[in-house]
């Protein structure tokens, strides 16, 4: 009988007897993708995955946009990211980030960001940060995906019916330089916009491509916006859906260790969790001293 493990965290449900599907959420196939050991320990709960001053900017922004309207909105950010703050034991990760103990500049960063996005985004929302779930129709296994769109609008001049802006707060070091940069973009960007496509579509009752996307990517040091188009390839969702089989069957009949992803950016201390007691452990442990020898 293969072990079925029950996890409930973040990215990833295995069935119930009640509900026979296998849960994704788009986070929880990168997190496989990036390293499939990574997704292991974080998904069965063995390491606590921590919340980086990356990840806090994005959820103060998120909760500017969301709460922007309401004369309170500024107390409603700040308890965001005080909420996290506190949780985490009042540092963030990574510990040499110029914002990790400063849950102030934080704040202002954020809401700076969330202004930003604002400016591009005129109009209300059709739907924003609203949770949708579907049946995945692709694959051999069951599935069902879950994911909150951030801002999904009316467009009525272009192609498209409605577009989906989702916000990114980032530097955007990793994906603007090299080939490694545009392999990241690639991996980063290519699960979300399929996922959030597909549900927003059959949540609004439209087909599939009279739904666009977007990126907004606002750089938090000089609050410079850059757009990034995504044109969704629905012959993806087919592939994207045996990549799930895969991780299911992983997640079904694979005891122990899954395999690691030593050459991918995120193994390193400051983005995997579990490096210290992965790649980090495995580190030489003499440290060879050189010997000076005296001339006589
Ligand atoms: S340290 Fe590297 S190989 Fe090990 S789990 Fe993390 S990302 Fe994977």
């Amino acid at each position: 009988m293969p072990r079925v493990r029950r996890w409930d965290h973040r990215g990833f449900r295995s069935p119930t007897p009640e509900d026979p599907r296998w849960w994704f959420s788009q986070s929880g196939v990168n997190t496989f993708r990036s390293c499939p050991e990574q997704a292991r320990v974080l998904w069965s709960g063995e390491v606590a995955d921590v919340t980086k001053v990356q990840a806090l900017l994005g959820a103060g922004a998120h909760a500017y946009m969301e709460h922007r309207e309401d004369a309170d909105w500024q107390r409603k950010v700040a308890d965001v990211i005080t909420e996290e703050f506190t949780a985490q034991g009042g540092r963030m990760g990574p510990s040499d980030h110029p914002m990790a103990g400063d849950p102030y500049l934080v704040l202002k960063t954020a809401v700076a960001a969330g202004q930003v996005f604002a400016q591009h985004l005129p109009g209300e929302p059709l739907m924003a940060e609203q949770k949708l779930t579907a049946d995945f129709p692709f694959g051999v296994h069951p599935k069902g995906i879950e994911g909150s769109p951030d801002f999904v609008r009316d467009w009525r001049t272009g192609h498209y019916q409605v577009i989906i802006s989702d916000f990114k707060v980032s530097e955007g070091r990793k994906y603007r330089t090299g080939r490694g940069g545009e392999a990241w973009k690639l991996q980063r960007y290519a699960t979300q916009p399929r996922f959030y496509t597909w549900l927003t579509a059959r949540f609004l009752d439209i087909p599939l491509h009279a739904v666009g996307w977007e990126y907004l990517v606002c750089n938090p040091k000089t609050l410079e916006l850059t757009v990034i188009p995504i044109t969704i390839d629905v012959a993806d969702l087919e592939r994207i859906g045996r990549e799930m089989d895969g991780i299911i069957d992983t997640a079904m009949h694979m005891p122990g260790h899954w395999p690691l992803r030593t050459d991918d950016w995120h193994c390193s201390a400051e983005w995997c969790p579990n490096y210290n007691n992965c790649v980090g452990s495995f580190r030489p442990k003499l440290t060879l001293t050189k010997e000076t020898h005296n001339a006589p």
